[in-house]
């Protein structure tokens, strides 16, 4: 579909296509779809861009990567689509391990993801996913014992919020990426980052190192997250002027 450059929601159309084509290489499911549009509808109510709230926890985050001595960055269809860039960009700039991990699993999707990574460069793991997260049953706990399984922290952007919780209890560090901050899966994590995929990215791999080590070791998650609830509704409450100046 051609989309004008001047459309007003230029972007976010461009997302949509890209999250379609995806679709139909069989790299993102259908209930992939359903998912962008939740995201979608939190991020209008954030205005489309990343708030200090948000700044504040990819610091942490960055902080607490760096602090680790195994992070590894769990990546599904969605997030294949909407961020390979930005992680491929970060990755490479922190050598930290990628793994291809999904919740509706097959071998043929694992190996698109993969291999639509290694076409950019990145080599990632998934292909061999010889372990099981303790706690959720068959094809939903799978992970590489090089990867996921032995990593200290993991950060899971879009994730399910059963896994989520089932890496916790595996005593590991979890970062979440989700633009819903009611989701389970940001209630779950250490550091919960409320913004899009591609932004949080992008944000981390532009930040000083010693300063987001430093906002890490003082990093309240709850109280960020409890923020960030108060900027939407000041947001929205503040909307006095619709349907102008959103
Ligand atoms: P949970 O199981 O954690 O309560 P859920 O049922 O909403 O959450 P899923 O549909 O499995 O979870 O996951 C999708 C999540 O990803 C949604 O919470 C949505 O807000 C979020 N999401 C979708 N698109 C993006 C995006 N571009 N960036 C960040 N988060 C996104």
């Amino acid at each position: 579909m051609e989309i004008p450059k001047n459309h007003p929601r230029y972007e976010s159309l461009i997302r949509r296509n890209r999250l379609i084509e995806f679709y139909e290489k069989g790299i993102v499911t259908i209930s992939g779809l359903i998912s962008h549009g939740r995201g979608e509808a939190f991020d209008y109510i954030l205005g489309e861009k990343s708030n200090d709230y948000a700044i504040l926890s990819e610091k942490a985050a960055l902080g607490l990567i760096l602090k680790s001595k195994k992070p590894v960055i769990s990546v599904n269809g969605n997030v294949t689509a909407l961020a390979d860039d930005a992680i491929i960009e970060f990755s490479k700039k922190y050598g930290i391990t990628v793994e291809a991990n999904i919740f509706h699993w097959s071998q043929e999707r694992i190996e698109k993801i993969v291999k639509h990574f290694e076409s950019k460069g990145l080599s990632i793991l998934g292909r061999n996913q010889n372990m099981r997260i303790p706690g959720l049953e068959s094809n939903r706990g799978r992970c590489e014992f090089e990867g996921i399984f032995s990593a200290d922290t993991v950060v899971i952007p879009l994730e399910d919020g059963d896994r989520a919780e089932a890496l916790i209890k595996m005593g590991k560090n979890v970062i979440t990426i989700d633009l819903n901050p009611l989701s389970r899966t940001s209630r779950a994590g250490h550091i919960s980052i409320v913004d899009d995929v591609n932004r949080a990215f992008k944000n981390m791999a532009s930040f000083d190192r010693d300063e987001s080590i430093s906002i890490y070791e003082k990093f309240d998650n709850s109280k960020n997250i409890v923020k960030i609830l108060e900027f939407m509704s000041i947001r929205l409450s503040s909307l006095k002027d619709w349907p102008d100046n959103l």
